[in-house]
C-alpha cells in the first residue's frame, strides 16, 4: 500500500479539499497509472452531495472522478497489454465478476457485481474505491483502456463517460451514413452526441431551449438547430427521425420527441430525470416507435469508441482547470456555465 495526494469531500455539505488516500501496490495483473487529467462528470457532483442516496448512498470521505487519463508508471508481472510510459485511461468501472452473462457478453456495465471507479466496494483494501481526483490509481489491466496517441489528452478524459454514454446507443441502434439523428440538449453529453452522429455520417439536428446555442451547435457538427419551445419548428420535423438521443436530466415532454420519429425509429434516454416521464402509448404505437435507455458501455466498446475518436480526431470540448478550482467548477456546472466539460489538470495537485 502507498499513499497519494487526492481531493476528497468529508460530508455531503463539505467542499472538496486536499487529502491523502491509500492505493494498493500493483498485483500481478494490475497497472499503476499516474493521472494526468480527470474530467468532471455531473454524477461526481450528485455523489459528492449524496443526491443518489436511495440507490447508491455515498460513503465518506469520497474521492470522485471517472474520466481518467494518464501514463502507466508500473505494471504487474502478468500484465501483457501495457508497459511503463504508455498512455492509458480508466472510465466508470474498475472491475466486475467477469463470469456472469453480462460480463461474458461484454456488457460489464450491467454486471450485478461490478466495481465502480469511486464509491464502489474495494475488494483489495476494503472500504470504498477512490476515483480520479488523485495523483495515481491502480487498476486491473482488463479495465484499462488504450489512448490513441494523436488526441489531446484533456479532451480525451470526458470520452470515458460522456463519450461512451453517447457513442454506445448510437452504435446499438445502428446510426449510419445518411440517417437523420436528433440530439436533445447541448451539454456535456449532448455535445459529444453531436460529434459522434456527425462523424458516423448522419444528418444531425440539435434540440435546445436556448436559441443562443445555435452557432455553437453548428460548429460542433449539427446540420440544423431547433428551438424546442417553438411548436411550429418542432412540427416541421414530425415523423422524420431515425434516432433521437435524449440527454435531458430535467423534467420534459418526451412525447414531443417521440412524435418526431419515423416508423421503427428509436429515442434513447441517457439523462435521468428524477421524476417518472409521462409517455403517451399512442405516440409509440403509431409507427412502431420505441423508447429505450442506455448506460455507458462495456470495456470492449469503450476501446472501440476511443479508437473511433483516434481515427476521426475527435475529442470533447473542455475547459481545463487546476484542482484548486474544483468547487467553483461544480457551482458553474450546475448553472450549465461550461463549454462543454470541465477537465482537471492533475499536475496542479502537486502544489498541494
Ligand atoms: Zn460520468
Ligand atoms: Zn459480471
Amino acid at each position: 500500500m502507498y499513499n497519494v495526494k487526492a481531493y476528497s469531500a468529508a460530508s455531503a455539505a463539505s467542499p472538496l479539499a486536499s487529502a491523502t488516500i491509500p492505493r494498493r501496490d500493483p498485483t500481478e495483473s494490475d497497472v499503476q497509472i499516474e493521472i494526468l487529467f480527470c474530467g468532471i462528470c455531473h454524477s461526481d457532483v450528485h455523489q459528492v452531495r449524496n443526491e443518489w442516496s436511495s440507490v447508491m448512498p455515498t460513503v465518506y470521505p469520497i474521492v470522485p472522478g471517472h474520466e481518467i487519463v494518464g501514463r502507466v508508471t508500473q505494471v504487474g508481472s502478468a500484465v501483457t497489454k501495457y508497459q511503463p510510459g504508455d498512455l492509458a485511461a480508466v472510465g466508470c468501472l474498475v472491475d466486475s465478476d467477469r463470469t456472469c452473462p453480462q460480463c461474458q457478453a461484454g456488457f460489464e456495465q450491467f454486471c450485478p457485481n461490478l466495481t465502480l471507479t469511486f464509491n464502489g466496494m474495494d475488494k483489495h483494501l476494503g472500504g470504498v474505491t477512490y476515483g480520479g481526483y488523485s495523483a495515481s490509481i491502480v487498476v486491473d489491466e482488463r479495465f484499462v483502456l488504450r489512448v490513441p496517441a494523436n488526441l489531446d489528452l484533456a479532451g480525451v478524459a470526458p470520452l470515458l463517460c460522456a463519450g461512451i454514454t453517447t457513442y454506445s446507443p448510437m452504435r446499438h441502434w445502428g446510426v449510419t451514413q445518411g440517417q437523420k439523428v436528433g440530439v436533445v440538449g447541448l451539454g456535456g453529453l449532448g455535445h459529444m452526441g453531436v460529434k459522434f452522429a456527425h462523424a458516423l455520417g448522419a444528418q444531425v439536428v440539435v434540440f435546445t431551449t436556448s436559441p443562443g446555442k445555435k452557432e455553437d451547435a453548428l460548429r460542433l457538427g449539427a446540420d440544423a438547430v431547433v428551438v424546442s419551445r417553438n411548436p411550429d419548428e418542432m412540427q416541421k420535423h414530425t415523423g422524420s427521425f431515425d434516432f433521437i438521443l435524449d440527454t435531458i436530466s430535467a423534467d420534459h415532454d418526451i412525447n414531443a420527441y417521440i412524435n418526431l420519429l419515423r416508423r421503427d425509429g428509436n429515442i434513447t434516454l441517457v439523462g435521468a430525470p428524477s421524476k417518472p416521464l409521462h409517455v403517451s402509448a399512442f405516440s409509440l404505437i403509431m409507427g412502431r416507435r420505441s423508447l429505450s435507455g442506455s448506460n455507458i458501455g462495456g470495456i470492449a466498446e469503450t476501446q472501440e469508441m476511443l479508437d473511433f475518436c483516434g481515427e476521426h480526431n475527435l475529442t470533447a470540448d473542455v475547459e481545463v482547470i487546476p484542482i484548486q478550482k474544483v468547487n467553483e467548477a461544480y457551482e458553474r456546472l450546475l448553472k450549465s456555465d461550461v463549454k462543454y466539460r470541465f477537465c482537471i489538470d492533475m499536475a496542479s495537485l502537486k502544489s498541494e
